[in-house]
């Protein structure tokens, strides 16, 4: 068991990291319905304390949060990072995927947890809440054909009613070279602090 994390409330954060992570803020996703973005976030210090921290058996934080030059500077190259508590909720969710498929699960970069500002977050986005898991690897299986990432997806939505999986397919809202895993817009609130 890791140690715990801080847990940061988004709202008092510095002007700049507010500005781009938005916490609380409402977005109006593509399909027209309106969500708030998460508010409470774990402060991790740095890429070791991320590696270090087991979020299940097989997850580590790390793993859920690595993006590249897409994402804003000041969140990519600066610590601390801020992620949305939900993604310890994710990785409970992505070990029993893990379970049903009896393998190794890989989580693509900037396939966990992407900011608002990240340039490949679509607004409504469930990575922006980190409940979202791009997973481009099932054991010796690479999900970049239309079989692999069908009978991958199907083992995920058996999981239970809050999954859900994009299609396998080249149009909007489907994938064709990893499986995205979602679990809909879920946030963790700090025992701690207040949400007014
Ligand atoms: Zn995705």
């Amino acid at each position: 068991m890791s140690p715990p994390l801080e847990i940061a409330d988004g709202l008092q954060l510095s002007d700049a990291h507010r500005a781009l992570l938005r916490p609380g803020e409402l977005v109006t996703g593509t399909d027209g319905h309106a969500h708030r973005l998460p508010r409470f976030f774990y402060v991790v210090e740095s890429w070791q304390q991320a590696r270090d921290t087991r979020l299940t058996a097989h997850f580590t934080l790390s793993e859920l949060m690595s993006v590249d030059c897409r994402e804003a500077p000041l969140l990519l190259r600066e610590f601390p990072h801020y992620v949305p508590c939900a993604v310890s909720i994710l990785a409970r969710y992505l070990e029993e995927f893990r379970e049903r498929a009896g393998a190794p699960v890989m989580v693509a970069v900037n396939g966990g947890y992407r900011s608002p500002a990240h340039r490949f977050s679509a607004p409504g986005s469930l990575h922006l809440w980190a409940t979202a898991a791009d997973l481009y690897r099932v054991g010796d299986t690479l999900l970049d054909d239309a079989k692999s990432i069908d009978r991958y997806a199907r083992l995920a939505a058996a999981i239970g009613q809050e999954v859900r999986v994009k299609p396998s397919g080249h149009g909007p809202g489907e994938t064709d070279d990893h499986l995205h895993f979602d679990l809909g817009y879920v946030t963790l609130a700090s025992r701690s602090l207040d949400e007014t």
